[in-house]
């Protein structure tokens, strides 16, 4: 670690301590950035990085709501306002006991480089709440909802702050705050993304982080000359993300053997085919199950119980050539990154944000696989958010082909982005490196464009 990044984050654990998934995004990109500091000290004395790791504003807010019993519940909402040098904030909501201020900084400070990526106009920023929605009724889940707007509407806007989806919010959710928000302030703008198609969604954004991350993974292929046709892998969550993450898979010629939830993991040898699949979808978006019925309903597959006292995960220890993490952070640490490693892994693509330990990227990268961090692997959903508000604003639908044309464009020039920008700054085949300078260079010049703000 160079003297800069060492007092750099010797300051940022000072000013905010207790936020160590907040660290580790920091350290991770400015481990990246010491590359372009040292050919550009400009950013270094305008204290570029300094002021983007500082959102520029930060929301903290009461939700208190009734429950079905007339009890009063009380959460806290956040919303991160990151950075909007390059357009509006953007970036989801995020319902989950563990949600807390350091989580929601670490995803907003990914958000800022990733949206950057995306060659579309968007600023930073996530939010969300501890509230946890699993197992609630649609009617708690509405309730809980309106009231989480009744704040939030104040600070956001279509030219402002668009927020979307992530984890615990889904369709359902943006339906109830959309509702809240549009009765509020009486006015139908594309104020979040991920909408109906019937009241301003688009095609494909539900699809569009796990089709995003199967085509990251084609790109990184090719460069060896190969596709994922006939390859083994394993995929974890059984969300937005893992779910259309293994139906591309499957488009693909692929074969998928895992999928999961916090509680466990199953193990189906014989691959998830689309029928299988199907059987998911209604599990987790209609009933809203637990994955281990999949071993119910499909006898050959074996469930595991999640162990929180293992120092690994054994999803990630079974013979494969790719992987696709698609549930949540941090779920692949150092052990899990070697047995990955010695089990054949070739390909991670990484569908959730930070799913990865620094020991674990340290690990891929000095092996020289090759490893698509979340920020450009996984931007394929903010990108369709991205089109989902153009398409807003000039009041026209795309068909499903022309935005899952756009989407492959725009993954393909990210792959280019972050293989070009790391060759330039003399790390070949490093996408960290080639995601973090990429995205932190459009955000950088036009800070120093707009003066110290
Ligand atoms: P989702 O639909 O809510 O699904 C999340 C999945 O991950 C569920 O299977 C969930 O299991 C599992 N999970 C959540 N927390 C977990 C934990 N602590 N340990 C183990 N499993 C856990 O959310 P999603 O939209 O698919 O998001 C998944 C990941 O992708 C997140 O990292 C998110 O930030 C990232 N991402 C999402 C988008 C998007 O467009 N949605 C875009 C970019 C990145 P349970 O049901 O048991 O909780």
């Amino acid at each position: 670690m160079s003297d800069y990044v060492k007092s750099l984050m010797a300051e940022v654990k000072a000013k905010h301590p207790a936020e160590p998934e907040f660290h580790q995004a920091v350290e991770e990109v400015a481990e990246s950035l010491t590359l372009v500091l040292e050919r550009h000290p400009e950013y270094k004395t305008a204290k570029i990085l300094e002021r983007i790791l500082e959102p520029e504003r930060v929301i903290i807010f009461r939700v208190p709501w009734v429950d079905d019993q007339g009890d009063v519940q009380i959460n806290i909402g956040y919303r991160i306002e990151m950075n909007s040098a390059i357009g509006p904030y953007k970036g989801g909501l995020r319902f989950h006991p563990s949600v807390n201020l350091g989580i929601l900084k670490f995803l907003a400070f990914e958000q800022v480089f990733k949206n950057s990526l995306t060659t579309l106009p968007m600023g930073g920023g996530k939010g969300g709440s501890d509230f946890d929605p699993k197992g609630k009724s649609d009617l708690k889940i509405m309730r809980f909802c309106q009231a989480f707007m009744a704040e939030l509407f104040r600070h956001i806007g279509p030219n402002t702050d668009v927020p979307a989806g992530d984890i615990g919010v889904g369709g359902r959710e943006i339906g109830y705050l959309f509702g809240q928000y549009k009765k509020l302030r009486n006015e139908f703008t594309g104020v979040l993304t991920g909408k109906g198609l019937n009241w301003g969604g688009s095609l494909i954004r539900p699809e569009a982080t796990g089709y995003g991350a199967v085509y990251f993974a084609s790109e990184m292929l090719g460069t060896r000359n190969e596709t994922l046709e006939g390859k083994t892998c394993l995929v974890s969550g059984s969300g937005n993300v893992a779910q259309y993450t293994v139906e591309k898979i499957l488009q693909l010629g692929g074969k998928v053997v895992t999928l999961s939830d916090s509680n466990g993991y199953i193990y189906d040898e014989e691959g998830i085919n689309e029928k299988k699949l199907q059987f998911v979808m209604e599990l987790k978006n209609i009933r809203r199950g637990r994955i281990k019925e999949y071993t119910e309903k499909y006898k050959n597959a074996v469930y595991t119980q999640l162990d929180p006292n293992k120092d690994h995960n054994p999803l990630w220890n079974h013979k494969a050539q790719c992987a696709f993490p698609s549930a949540t952070q941090n779920e692949i640490n150092g052990k899990d990154a070697q047995n990955l490693l010695k089990n054949g892994i070739y390909v991670v693509s990484e569908g959730a944000n930070m799913p990865t330990t620094l020991d674990g990227v340290k690990l891929f990268i000095d092996n020289k696989i090759l490893y698509g961090p979340g920020k450009a692997a996984n931007a394929g959903g903010v990108a369709v958010s991205g089109l989902e508000m153009s398409q807003n604003s000039m009041r026209y639908p795309w068909t499903r082909e022309e935005v899952d044309n756009r989407l492959h464009i725009i993954m393909k020039s990210i792959h280019k982005t972050c293989v070009d920008i790391a060759d330039r700054f003399g790390t070949p085949g490093n996408y960290v490196n080639g995601a973090n300078i990429g995205g932190f260079l459009k955000v950088a010049d036009a800070m120093m464009d707009q003066g110290v703000v």
